[in-house]
C-alpha cells in the first residue's frame, strides 16, 4: 500500500485536518514483476541455443573439424539450436504483438470446413511422418466470424502440440459444432474440440500449462522443438475473440482442448 498524506487548510494559517490517501498497489506491482520476469525468462531462453551454439562451434574450430562425423553431428546441432532460436524470437514478438494489441483482429466470415482442411494439410509432412491420423468432425456449412491468420495459429499451435506429444500410430480429431445453450441469436457459440490419444498430462500441470514457458517436461520439450510459448499464443488469441478454453486430460491416454468461440463478433 502507498501512502499520502495532504493538509487540508482551513485559512492561509489553520489546518483543518488531513487528508489521507491509500493506493492499493498490489495490481501494479504484480504487474511489473510479471514484466521483469518475463524479461528474465525471455533472456534464458535466448541464452540456452546461443550457448549450445557458442560451445559446439568452439569446439569444431579447435579440432573436431578432422573427424567428419564429430563435425557432422556438432553442425547437426548448431543448425537445429539456429532453428530453434528463429521460432523463440517470432514467437516472442507474435506474443507481444498479440498483448500490446497492436494489431487489430481483423474479422472476416470462415467456412470452417474448408479452413480446418486446409490447415491439417499444412501439418501433413509432421503427422504423416509419425503415422498418426488425423480426423475431422466439421460440419460443410459451418461459418463463423473470427481472424482467419490468429484461429489459424490456434489450430497449429493445438495441432502441432498434439502430433508432437503423442506416440506414433496414434489419433487426433478435430470437431466443430455449433454450440447449442443459449436461446438469445447473439449469444450462439461454436465448440472447437482437439483431441489427441497422446501422453497427457498430468493433474497438477494443467493449470499452468498457459503460462508463458511452462512446461511439463522440459527435455521432452527441447527434443520436440517446442519455445514453451505455443499455448500462452493461443490462450491470448482466444481472449481477443472473446471465447474461453479448457483442457482436459488423463496421463497416458490423451489431452482434448475445448475452446467456445462466439459465432458472430
Ligand atoms: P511447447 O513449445 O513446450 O510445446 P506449449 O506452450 O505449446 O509449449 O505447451 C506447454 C506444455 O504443455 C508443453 O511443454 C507440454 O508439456 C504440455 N502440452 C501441451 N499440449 C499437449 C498435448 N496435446 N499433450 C500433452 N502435453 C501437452
Amino acid at each position: 500500500i502507498e501512502m499520502n498524506l495532504v493538509p487540508l487548510h482551513q485559512d492561509h494559517r489553520q489546518w483543518s485536518g488531513i487528508l489521507i490517501v491509500m493506493h492499493d498497489i498490489t495490481a501494479i506491482r504484480k504487474l511489473e514483476k510479471m514484466r521483469s520476469d518475463f524479461a528474465a525468462n525471455v533472456s534464458h531462453e535466448l541464452k540456452t541455443p546461443i550457448a549450445a551454439v557458442k560451445g559446439f562451434s568452439e569446439t569444431l574450430l579447435s579440432g573436431a573439424l578432422d573427424d567428419k562425423e564429430t563435425a557432422k553431428s556438432f553442425l547437426k546441432i548448431i543448425y537445429d539450436e539456429s532453428d530453434r532460436l528463429n521460432r523463440l524470437i517470432s514467437d516472442i514478438l507474435d506474443l507481444s504483438k498479440i498483448e500490446s494489441k497492436a494489431i487489430p483482429l481483423d474479422y472476416s466470415p470462415i467456412a470452417m470446413k474448408e479452413f480446418v482442411q486446409k490447415t491439417v494439410q499444412m501439418l501433413e509432412a509432421q503427422s504423416n511422418e509419425k503415422q498418426i491420423h488425423i480426423s475431422l468432425n466439421v460440419n460443410q456449412d459451418l461459418y463463423m466470424e473470427a481472424d482467419e491468420d490468429r484461429l489459424r495459429q490456434v489450430f497449429i499451435n493445438l495441432l502441432s502440440n498434439a502430433i508432437n506429444y503423442t506416440p506414433e500410430g496414434g489419433h487426433i480429431q478435430i470437431s466443430v459444432a455449433y454450440l447449442n445453450l443459449s436461446e438469445d441469436v447473439n449469444d450462439e457459440k461454436i465448440r472447437i474440440e482437439i483431441s489427441d490419444t497422446g501422453i497427457g498430462i498430468p493433474k497438477k500441470d494443467l493449470p499452468r500449462i498457459f503460462e508463458r514457458f511452462y512446461r511439463v517436461d522440459k527435455a521432452r520439450s527441447r527434443i520436440s522443438g517446442g519455445t514453451g510459448l505455443g499455448l500462452s499464443i493461443v490462450k491470448h488469441i482466444v481472449d481477443l475473440h472473446k471465447g474461453e478454453i479448457k483442457v482436459e486430460s488423463d496421463v497416458g491416454s490423451g489431452t482434448t482442448f475445448i475452446i467456445d468461440l462466439p459465432l458472430v463478433q
